[in-house]
């Protein structure tokens, strides 16, 4: 693949050169005082990023996927009962990850492509005795936001733990950790944080801890016990040595800097501009007569797009993007895997790539003899990027 095309997908993304010098730097030993103070930084930039200043942030090796298990492994015992926020493929994972540990699952299924209607959880809030819930913030599979500012206030207004997968949200979409009563928030390096993959990262409040430290049983699983990681973190927060197993040094200091960029961009900023290129890009797609997977734009996502294939056209067409210098993906919702495909547009992209990305697909889609009015995707993303 050239050096210089595009990788446009949900995940991972393309990287800041300054995120991919840091990778290449020289490994540093973990405990070292310079890496000490490096990762004690990222633990803090972490908590000004998704405002949980009073709040323990956790970065280990692994995927978001490590991430969503340490928390489902940390805070339920056998028979717990969970209620799952399911707005696509990502509720079922962290349906069957609370399964694994032995937890009632009760799923609030949304119909696809919207979220779950607000009337719903609070009934079941009301009847079931729930010990946590779990939400997607940005489902991946069908481009839906949900509101976790109000599902975290309706957990907490009902005592039940909210355990938010914010994987394709984190510095795309807001997040006020401690302000809006989140418990759990998990995301991982490589989608809108703007860094390869790598790391699984949490943010805990203090309910979780309590929770934890309330168990009756030992956590089952070894790599996976927040209590083995706490002591760990406060170390580094603390500027002291501390070691459970080996961080993945180069990648946290990857981090270190794409989290650097991102508050120096400034974080209204840096929302406000995923925000415009979700609309322009959306926009875009629109004129082109495609249909988006969200069934209303208040529900569509700003880390990434969802969008049906036009009448005759099908997932050959993703091979004719590519070969037009960009890649983006196929659909893996099991309901339309087949009919639809994803576009990311998170991290540090520009409006040049998310214009690029548009004529690629303008160029696939006229190649595929789909009718229409060429550049209109464009003119009509960039009126909307101009202000227009
Ligand atoms: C990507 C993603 C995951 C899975 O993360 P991995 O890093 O692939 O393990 C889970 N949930 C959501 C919403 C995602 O976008």
């Amino acid at each position: 693949m050239p050096e210089r095309d595009l990788l446009m997908i949900p995940g991972p993304v393309m990287c800041h050169p300054a995120v991919l010098r840091a990778l290449s730097r020289p490994v540093m030993g973990h405990v070292t005082p310079e890496f000490i103070n490096i990762f004690g930084e990222t633990l803090e930039r972490l908590q000004e990023v998704l405002k949980g200043e009073k709040s323990q942030a956790v970065v280990v090796a692994g995927s978001g996927t490590l991430a969503m298990d340490m928390t489902a492994a940390s805070l339920l015992e056998p028979g717990d009962k969970v209620v799952v926020l399911n707005t696509g493929v990502f509720g079922d994972r962290f349906a069957a990850i609370c399964e694994r540990y032995g937890a009632e699952i009760t799923t609030l299924q949304a119909e696809l492509g919207d979220v779950v209607p607000s009337e719903e959880m609070e009934k079941a809030l009301q009847q079931g005795k729930y010990k946590l819930l779990t939400v997607t913030h940005v489902d991946t599979s069908t481009g839906v936001i949900m509101d976790i500012e109000a599902v975290a206030r309706l957990a907490a207004k009902h005592g039940v733990l909210s355990v938010v997968d914010g994987i394709c949200a984190a510095a795309g979409a807001e997040v006020r950790f401690d302000e809006w009563g989140i418990d759990v928030y998990v995301t991982a390096s490589q989608k809108a944080l703007g860094v390869p993959p790598g790391l699984a990262i949490l943010m805990v409040g203090s309910r979780a801890l309590t929770a934890y430290e309330a168990r009756r049983t030992p956590v089952t699983n070894y790599f996976a016990d927040l209590g083995n990681w706490l002591p760990i973190m406060r170390a580094y927060q603390g500027r002291e040595r501390a070691y459970f197993a080996t961080p993945a040094v180069n990648l946290i200091c990857a981090l270190h800097v794409s989290l650097e960029l991102i508050l120096a961009e400034g974080l209204e900023n840096c929302y406000r501009r995923h925000e415009l290129f979700s609309q322009a890009f959306k926009a875009g797609m629109t004129a082109l007569d495609l249909q988006l997977v969200p069934v209303n734009l208040q529900v569509a996502a700003p880390t990434l797009t969802a969008i049906y294939y036009p009448d005759g056209v099908d997932a050959d067409l993703l091979t004719k993007i590519r070969e037009r210098g960009v890649t983006v993906t196929g659909g893996i919702h099991p309901q339309i895997r087949d009919r639809y495909f994803r576009v990311g547009h998170m991290g540090a992209i520009t409006a040049n790539d998310l214009l690029a990305t548009i004529g690629a697909i303008e160029g696939a889609l006229h190649a595929s003899y789909y009718e229409f009015d060429l550049g209109a995707g464009l003119a009509a993303a960039q009126e909307r990027l101009a202000g227009a």
